[in-house]
């Protein structure tokens, strides 16, 4: 039983900035994925610093999984539209995230952890974002949690669209996550076609959308699968309106930019070259969670 909940108002939607193909590249062991928010987007779309999208039916694109590795200053969000993969950390975390569940990780000041695929066969689909912390949160205590699809919020509207509210508030429905600093909005949004879906956004909030099936319109513009429209920062708008052209499932995900400079080496994202050193000193010296 889904909770109905009345469509917003956006009077005035932010229109399309710029349409983005991923790049595919292959991380980890030799995981298989697609990069969609890349390096040179990070300052474009501050506080995201990454988005990875993976989807194969082949074990051989995602079997190896990604084996021990560190991470600093920064936290991922994975979210799996199907499959299982366990993890491990350092910090003595320990998951099984399965299809429709997400994991929220806060490296803080480091864990070294492992993420591998537990399963031969089958599709393995999902998502992985990296959202970056303030320079005071950097090396904070690493966090974790998983929350299983039955554990996140979702609502409709009153056109049938279904919406999972990872993090942030849609519609008066708080997400598994609530952060005041960046105040991350993440939604996963299902439209059957000709639908519209009208999410407000704050001014000034860096947005985008990314579909995964089907195809969305924004404004003039047709937004097609596998591909992720960066929204204008219009001052006069009021959100965005994505009107279903196909059945349709999109990934709708805006934040409050930090602003500060952003110093990354692989796995590391800090605001200074100095603090990157000292990442990979301290890294070494096995000094990580
Ligand atoms: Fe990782």
């Amino acid at each position: 039983m889904s909770d109905i909940r009345k469509q917003e108002h956006v009077g005035n939607s932010r229109r399309v900035e710029q349409l983005v193909m991923g790049k595919v590249t292959s991380d980890g062991a030799g995981v298989l994925l697609t990069r969609v928010l890349s390096q040179s987007l990070q300052r474009r779309l501050d506080p995201f610093l990454m988005l990875d999208a993976f989807g194969s039916d082949d074990p051989d694109d995602y079997i190896a999984g990604f084996p021990d590795h560190p991470h600093r200053g920064f936290e991922t969000v994975t979210y799996m539209i199907a499959g299982r993969m366990r993890h491990r950390d350092s910090a003595g975390h320990e998951g099984l995230l399965e299809s429709g569940g997400v994991q929220w990780m806060t490296a803080g000041r480091g864990v070294i952890h492992s993420e591998i695929p537990q399963q031969k066969e089958g599709v393995m689909e999902g998502f992985q974002l990296w959202l970056n912390l303030p320079a005071r949160d950097k090396m904070a205590t690493p966090w974790y949690q998983d929350f299983a699809q039955e554990d996140l919020p979702r609502f409709e509207t009153e056109d049938g669209v279904a919406v999972t509210v990872i993090a942030g508030e849609s519609h008066g429905v708080g997400g598994a996550v609530n952060r005041k600093t960046t105040a991350p909005l993440y939604l996963d949004v299902h439209m059957r076609a000709g639908t519209q879906f009208a999410q407000t956004l704050a001014a000034g909030h860096n947005a985008f959308v990314y579909v995964y099936r089907g195809s969305v319109q924004i404004g003039k513009d047709t937004v097609a699968a596998q591909h992720m429209a960066i929204l204008r920062n219009d001052p006069q708008a009021d959100g965005v309106t994505l009107t279903a052209a196909t059945d349709a499932r999109a990934l709708l995900i805006a934040g409050q930019p930090l602003n500060e400079p952003i110093a990354q080496y692989g796995p590391f994202v800090m605001n200074n070259e100095q603090e990157i050193y000292q990442a990979i000193q301290d890294f070494r010296e096995g000094s990580f969670a």
